[in-house]
């Protein structure tokens, strides 16, 4: 339980997952039910520190669309993100680690930052953008479920979204190929897709996000964390 609510269960080892976004409050209290009893602990976290990130120049359908079309398709698009997102994979892959998702990269926009695009302030950029050459193999960080895999939406363009475990699932946008497909098992290291710039991209990218139930995390804590040897 997180703050009082009933939010995961663990795997048959006894991991799970819980996740703290970027306007989490200082403080939250998990409490554990076990066959031997509770277990309850407070956490105190940390404030991250973020960017102001401008863009100029896009396309004003890429920031505030109004055409009624599009606006039925981004709904559309929507309602497929969150279907994916209620996937539940009784596995706890995530206990393994993450890898980076690419060989070479230099992160073009950290997670997190304001976005200020075409002069209007919009919602923080939710993910890890990795400028990388167009073309780039894709891999998979970690073993998971493929949960969503899409060639083109409106703002992510190809995307592919993978559950490693209870939920907690890993976006891949704006691909110029996708190599798997919804339902997929996949493993650390698989190649899923190709890096492009379909969707809202100035340039060939990854954005990789990273979301627990309703939070956004930045995937980047996640690469080359290990847990510790339970012993
Ligand atoms: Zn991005």
């Amino acid at each position: 339980m997180l703050d009082g609510q009933r939010v995961t269960t663990a795997s048959e080892a006894g991991w799970f997952f819980i996740g703290f976004d970027r306007d989490a409050p200082a403080s939250a209290e998990i409490r554990v039910d076990a066959p031997a009893g509770p277990a309850v602990q407070r956490l105190d976290i940390i404030p991250g520190d973020f960017d102001i990130q401008r863009i100029s120049g896009l396309p004003q359908d890429q920031v505030s669309p109004t055409d009624p079309a599009l606006l039925a398709r981004i709904r559309r698009e929507s309602a497929l993100k969150a279907r994916a997102l209620e996937s539940r994979w009784d596995a706890d892959a995530f206990t393994a680690g993450f890898n980076m998702p690419l060989e070479t990269w230099r992160v073009s926009a950290r997670f997190g930052g304001q976005r200020i695009l075409n002069g209007e302030a919009k919602r923080p950029h939710y993910g890890a953008d990795l400028a990388a050459r167009a073309g780039s193999v894709i891999r998979a960080p970690c073993d998971g479920l493929v949960t969503l895999a899409e060639p083109a939406m409106h703002f992510e363009g190809g995307l592919t979204m993978i559950d490693h475990g209870q939920g907690l699932t890993s976006f891949y946008l704006h691909q110029s190929r996708l190599d798997v497909a919804a339902g997929q098992r996949v493993v650390r290291g698989q190649a899923i897709g190709a890096v492009g710039m379909t969707g809202r991209a100035t340039g060939p990218h990854l954005c990789w996000r990273l979301r627990w139930r309703d939070r956004n995390l930045d995937p980047t804590l996640l690469a080359g964390f290990l847990l510790p040897d339970p012993g």
